[in-house]
């Protein structure tokens, strides 16, 4: 069940899961509006939008509360369900006609029935990359961050630009250096609040490193024997980090 402030969980104990069927009797609510979200542990997931905060025994989480909380899976479908009912909360007319848009009932679609304009989930892809030097490799504190860690350089893919574009003007702009030989790593959907992380390795090639102060307040290379707090497992950024790392051991280890 979401609202608009976060995930609906029944709270038992201290201990906050996801409601059962009986409770969607229990509180009335209206299970055509529920959006199909895949199977999780054998079990078809379906998200339900609530125009009105239920009392106790449920709580209500934003994503950031349910960072940690749940397994990794867990968590992809808690993200799912936050994502596909906000879409379709803040998709409900037509950007070009205003009309009240409908459900398309083959695809997770939002159509006008007036003027056709189909509306699909927005996912934004942003490119994440540990840029390395020799056995060293660059973390940055964001001044945006609310706790202080370092981590690796992020930023959101401009519209008409290639990941590889977008890897290159962030790494300049927010460090003043130039990459090469990017290396593909993997990808992670990140519902903070659409985003997905596609993340690569880059070598380092040229110059010195002068933090855009705007949104990176602090940058260097760290090895990894002297590594700062870095983000929390799960991330792919911790992923990329855990990488480098294990591959410096190996290569010493081999050495
Ligand atoms: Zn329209």
């Amino acid at each position: 069940m979401v609202h608009t402030k976060g995930l609906v969980l029944r709270e038992v104990d201290g201990v906050a899961d996801f409601p059962s069927e009986s409770d969607l009797t229990t509180l009335e609510l209206d299970l055509a509006s529920a959006h199909y979200l895949g199977r999780h542990d054998e079990v078809d997931c379906f998200a339900l939008p609530l125009d009105v905060e239920p009392a106790q025994p449920f709580v209500t989480l934003g994503l950031r509360g349910l960072f940690g909380r749940f397994d990794e899976a867990t968590f992809a479908v808690a993200g799912r369900a936050l994502q596909i009912a906000g879409w379709a909360e803040t998709h409900r007319f037509c950007g070009r006609c205003a009309t009240p848009t409908e459900r398309d009932p083959k695809e997770r679609c939002l159509r006008c029935p007036r003027c056709a304009l189909a509306m699909y989930p927005r996912v934004s892809p942003a490119i994440i990359v540990l840029v390395r030097r020799g056995d060293e490799a660059l973390l940055a504190r964001s001044s945006r961050f609310p706790v202080p860690f370092f981590s690796t350089l992020a930023g959101f893919v401009e519209a008409g630009e290639s990941l590889e574009e977008t890897l290159h003007r962030e790494v300049r702009e927010e460090v003043g250096i130039e990459v090469d030989r990017l290396r593909y790593f993997g990808s992670q959907p990140w519902p903070f609040p659409h985003s997905l992380m596609v993340g690569f390795t880059a070598q380092y090639v040229s110059g010195e490193l002068r933090p855009d102060l705007a949104e990176i307040a602090e940058a260097q290379w760290f090895l990894p024997s002297a590594l700062p707090t870095v983000p929390p497992r799960l991330s792919i950024a911790r992923a990329l980090i855990d990488a480098w790392c294990a591959e410096v051991a190996g290569a010493s280890a081999g050495a």
